[in-house]
């Protein structure tokens, strides 16, 4: 131990950098924790997934309110909303999260902190503030920041990223969303729903491009239903700054050329990898600009040296550098050999109806050449779905040939939620039979779950083979309608 300073030194304090330093401390390893700003939390804290969807659940209030005539209450006329006062909220539930996230706590469970900007000087040790700190050990947990593209004119154009959307002074009047993912839709939804008319413009010919179309489509009818204008295989020209306004030119899918005009722009055009600035060349590690090269084991080419969460480019979600973390913990401080397995990785946009996800969608399964089955249930045949007023969406089940489960895409209220019981289901291998006799709470939309299940035994069950072996045994004298 003496030959470095720490067992493990951790550079990020986001998602996956807290996971390390939490589990290595606790563990007794000697710890360091780096962070470039001046606190902890990361992205997903401070401009990602809790402010998002705190938004989100602001303009999910408002728009109940807009539908109130439709749960039988009076309509109300809703006055403009004065964004300051939502930044506050938003700002007071990252304080209740920071809490967790603080240095303090950090400091409890063993692990130094430290703040700062720091770059490799070799192997093994790091320059941070005039000093240098060596370790056993290095985990790179730097995330990822706004892509911006090279689009002609948007240099000089003011634009927002999700850094600032979340602290503006004011809604804007309108607001051109350069990209149609997961953060361009969910903050289309909720900008427009707060009263912002709201353009997005996609390059691909559908919305969230990664999940299955039918899916992108349905969530992409809900938006324009409630206002959205969508462009898609529309490619971006130029953009300029008119004074007043901002300006986007367009090409549509159909060739022509467009003009759009709003009060501001917000480029979610994808991400790109925290990686400069931390001597990576000069230690020889890895990387393009998708982020640093891992194995399974999320080692680098340099095998001390660990890179998790955003930076490696692989799965961009707060739980998957989590469990990168915990794939970390277990090879520098247990000595394991464990590596990541991301058969059944869960994710979810938040728009309203959420798009859940565990495991391959049809497109993945296509790619990957995997025969399957598709077995689906819709919402609107979910009691409580209705009594919430909830009649659009649908989950789907992929069976492989083997009729085993090898995806599930839920579309609906609180898909979030519901995608977890498939979480135990598949990482448990639990049978459908087990899954379908349990009993699950009604009314409740998690019955969705089961009811998908039991469409696929039912062809089983109330087979012709089994009706006729029934009718033999018990004589059962059949149909008495019809
Ligand atoms: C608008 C938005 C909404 C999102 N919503 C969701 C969601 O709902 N669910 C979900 O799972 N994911 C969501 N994400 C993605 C999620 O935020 C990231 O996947 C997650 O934060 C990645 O964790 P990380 O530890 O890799 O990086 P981060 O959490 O970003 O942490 C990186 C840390 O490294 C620090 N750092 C950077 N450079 C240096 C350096 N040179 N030296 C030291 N420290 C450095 C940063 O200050 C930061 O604290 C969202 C992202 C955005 C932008």
């Amino acid at each position: 131990m003496a030959k470095y300073d720490f067992d493990v030194g951790v550079l990020g304090g986001g998602s996956g950098g807290l996971t390390v330093a939490a589990g290595a401390a606790q563990l007794g390893a000697k710890t360091l924790l780096i962070d470039k700003e001046g606190k902890l939390g990361g992205d997903c804290l401070h401009f990602g997934c809790v402010p998002s969807k705190t938004l989100i659940m602001t303009s999910r209030v408002r728009h109940i309110m807009k539908r109130a005539g439709h749960f039988g209450l009076p309509e109300v006329e809703l006055p403009l909303v004065d964004f300051r006062n939502v930044a506050k909220r938003i700002q007071r539930v990252i304080g209740m999260i920071q809490r967790q996230d603080s240095e303090e706590r950090f400091c409890k469970l063993g692990a130094r902190v430290e703040f700062g900007e720091s770059t490799f000087v070799d192997e093994h040790s790091l320059r941070l503030n005039g000093k240098n700190y060596s370790a056993k050990n290095w985990v790179i947990a730097t995330g990822s920041s706004p892509s911006i593209p090279p689009i002609k004119g948007l240099d000089k154009t003011p634009f927002i990223t999700n850094r600032e959307i979340f602290s503006l002074e004011q809604l804007p009047k309108s607001m051109i969303i350069l990209g149609g993912g997961p953060i361009g839709t969910e903050m289309a939804q909720a900008f427009s729903r707060l009263g912002t008319n709201v353009t997005v413009i996609q390059r691909p010919g559908q919305i969230l491009h990664k999940e299955d179309k039918d899916m992108a489509d349905m969530v992409m009818n809900v938006l324009r239903s409630e206002g959205v204008t969508f462009y898609l295989n529309a490619s971006i020209e130029s953009t300029q700054d008119t004074g007043s306004e901002r300006e986007v030119i367009i090409k549509t899918a159909e060739g022509s050329t467009v003009t759009l005009r709003a009060e501001t722009i917000l480029v979610a055009t994808g991400r790109e990898a925290n990686v400069g600035g931390l001597g990576l060349e000069r230690i020889g590690i890895d990387f393009d600009k998708k982020g640093i090269k891992v194995d399974a084991r999320m080692r680098t080419n340099h095998k001390h040296i660990y890179a998790i969460g955003d930076v490696n480019g692989k799965y961009l979600f707060t739980h998957a550098a989590g469990y990168e973390g915990s794939i970390v913990v277990s090879n520098a401080i247990f000595h394991l050999p464990r590596k990541a397995d991301f058969t059944n990785l869960p994710w979810c946009t938040y728009t309203d109806p959420e798009l859940a996800n565990i495991g391959m969608n049809e497109a993945m399964a296509n790619a990957a050449g995997i025969e399957y089955s598709v077995w689906t249930e819709e919402f609107r045949a979910n009691d409580r779905s209705l009594a919430e007023g909830e009649e659009v969406g649908k989950i789907k089940m992929l069976l492989d040939v083997k009729e085993n489960p090898i995806g599930v895409q839920i579309l609906g209220p609180h898909a979030g939620e519901l995608v977890s019981e498939w979480v135990a289901v598949m990482n448990g291998k639990v049978r459908f039979s087990s899954l379908v006799s349990a009993i699950h709470p009604y009314p409740t939309l998690g019955e969705i779950n089961k009811k998908v299940a039991a469409n696929f035994l039912s062809t089983k069950i109330f087979s012709d083979k089994v009706k006729k072996g029934l009718k033999f045994l018990f004589n059962l004298k059949g149909r008495t309608c019809g």
